[in-house]
């Protein structure tokens, strides 16, 4: 895979830990749970755009550009990390903000990444749901050509082949730290969305031949629709790292029975999940993503999916900052 070939800024605190988790694997009873840190990648607390924005940045610097222009939803871990990222390489950048949940919560609206995007410089817009974004985007950079500036459009999530390398990198570096481990892994679990995730994991182990499955737990789309998704860009991305056809249709899976009342909305099973994660490993995931991957995880330990004796790694792709936009949904806390 001829990954070296693309402009890349380094900016990822990387390799990011690989640790087990020794008590959620008590608590389950199942496989022994590992988690992999990609909440840990540095820039601006953290997450897992910033592996793709490392490729996406230096392509806008290489095509000279001048300000970012990216979108996503009030809450979006992306849009943080892509100002955050702007900010560092001095350039402007324009946030369009969607929507998508409706609610009217002053902390949601205001709060957690909201006020980060507004702390590193953004110029945020807020737009209302069911904006056709990417018309958005394309409207916006022509108004700043317009007025002399070089805009590069970077697509929701960062989901392009160009931004799923960053994916394709922590296969790589996943695999190293399995083999330094002596870890022969059975399953890596995370949350899927906008695709880039799971389509540069799939397109670095099988461009590899690495054997190592990828489960997706899905947050907005149905299964057909995302697993679709993921694996369109799987198939680009391994064509642009010139390994066409690496990628199999059945290596792509995404597991959507946790999204619950839709994109953002929380659910009880990620209230647990972010709760147990809180308090038996002192970790902090996420309302939208993380949580609702780990709600997943932990049901399919429950149900006997995963097996003790498997070892199973959930990649946290970050995103904790987004609990202060939702305190709401964790009002009935009770002491340990
Ligand atoms: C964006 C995001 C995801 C999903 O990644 P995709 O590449 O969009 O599928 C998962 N977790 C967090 C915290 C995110 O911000």
């Amino acid at each position: 895979m001829k990954l070296t070939r693309f402009p890349r800024v380094r900016i990822t605190h990387g390799p990011t830990p690989l640790e087990f988790m020794p008590r959620m694997t008590e608590a389950l009873g199942g496989p022994n749970l590992y988690v992999k840190r990609d909440d840990c990648t540095g820039l601006g607390t953290g997450g897992n755009k910033t592996r793709k924005l490392e490729f996406l940045m230096a392509d806008a610097q290489r095509n000279q550009a001048d300000t970012i222009i990216t979108q996503g939803a009030t809450q979006s871990n992306h849009a943080r990390q892509t100002v955050a990222i702007a900010a560092r390489m001095g350039m402007k950048c324009e946030i369009l903000l969607e929507d998508r949940t409706g609610s009217k919560a002053e902390n949601y609206k205001r709060s957690g990444n909201v006020f980060l995007d507004h702390l590193y410089g953004a110029n945020v817009q807020e737009l209302p749901g069911g904006t056709d974004m990417n018309a958005a985007m394309a409207h916006l950079a022509e108004e700043l050509k317009a007025k002399g500036r070089k805009p590069y459009i970077i697509p929701g999530g960062g989901s392009n082949p160009i931004g799923a390398l960053g994916y394709v990198v922590c296969a790589l570096e996943l695999v190293d730290q399995f083999n330094d481990q002596g870890l022969a892994v059975d399953c890596v679990v995370h949350a899927t969305g906008s695709a880039g995730t799971q389509a540069g994991l799939v397109a670095g182990f099988e461009g590899t031949r690495s054997q190592i499955p990828v489960l997706g737990i899905g947050v907005r789309a149905a299964q057909e629709a995302q697993e679709t998704s993921v694996y369109n860009l799987a198939v680009k991305t391994a064509e642009l790292l010139g390994v066409p056809g690496a990628v199999a249709r059945d290596s792509v899976k995404a597991n959507c029975d946790y999204v619950g009342g839709g994109y953002g909305v929380p659910t009880p099973g990620m209230v647990e999940a972010v709760t147990m994660m809180a308090r038996l490993e002192g970790i902090l995931l996420d309302p939208v993503y993380s949580g609702k991957g780990m709600a997943g995880l932990i049901d399919l330990c429950r149900k006997g999916h995963f097996k003790k004796g498997q070892n199973v790694v959930f990649l946290h792709t970050g995103g904790a900052v987004a609990l202060y936009g939702y305190m709401d949904a964790f009002a009935g806390l009770k002491p340990l």
